[in-house]
């Protein structure tokens, strides 16, 4: 039953001795670490296993980032960042030697997310191709998302706002599920699925089910 389960790494880029860009009193390495938690709390509506190559405010280089990922056998990898330096905008990256079924992946994730973004009208940067170590250096599909700019007014203020950091991660997963076609993770009847415990639905600990109305519900960070 699981030999078909997809996993992917999300990589929040930077960390540690490494703040990234950083405007207006925002640090990326901040930013994005948080995007990534809400990434993978958002898939967790889905059939997939995600991996984070750092947990903490703690630095990863650039080479254990993709061994972490290839040893994983990843599915997908998406690099978050921000930008900084003056612009305003989304953009995603992949390897300028990506094959197609990167770059197909990169576009449905890139229009997911423009799709949400532009809500707020945010301008679209473009899918763009650049020689970054992580997307050479992993062996899947990989992707890296610049998720605006830390030292543009609005787009800081805007990656302030927990409820936006939310929304965009959920877009984020959104895309990454339509991408990868995953399955939406059922509520299961007891006695079915992995967990064997027939614990009674009437639990409030309920995290595969919040992608819809997630706003409503009480969040634990
Ligand atoms: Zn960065």
């Amino acid at each position: 039953m699981d030999k078909g389960k997809r996993r992917v790494v999300i990589d929040p880029g930077h960390g540690g001795k490494d703040p990234g860009a950083v405007g207006l009193g925002l640090q990326e390495k901040e930013v994005v670490l948080h995007l990534a938690q809400h990434v993978r709390r958002a898939l967790g509506g889905y059939e997939v296993d995600v991996l984070l190559t750092r947990e903490t405010d703690e630095w990863v280089s650039l080479d254990e980032r993709a061994r972490r990922a290839n040893e994983a056998d990843a599915d997908l990898f998406v690099s978050l960042h921000c930008n900084a330096g003056g612009g305003q905008g989304f953009e995603s990256y992949v390897h300028p030697a990506a094959p197609e079924r990167t770059r197909a992946i990169r576009e449905v994730l890139h229009r997911r997310v423009m799709a949400f973004l532009a809500s707020y009208g945010i301008r679209d940067r473009g899918q763009k191709e650049a020689n970054f170590a992580v997307l050479r250096k992993t062996k899947m599909p990989a992707v890296l998302l610049e998720n605006l700019f830390l030292d543009h007014p609005r787009e800081n203020a805007l990656l302030r706002e927990e409820a936006f950091r939310k929304d965009l991660a959920q877009a984020i997963a959104a895309g990454i599920a339509q991408a990868l076609g995953l399955a939406r993770r059922e509520a299961q009847p007891p006695g079915t699925g992995q967990n064997p415990s027939p614990a009674p639905p009437s639990s409030s600990a309920e995290p595969a089910e919040r992608s819809r109305n997630g706003r409503a519900k009480p969040s634990s960070g």
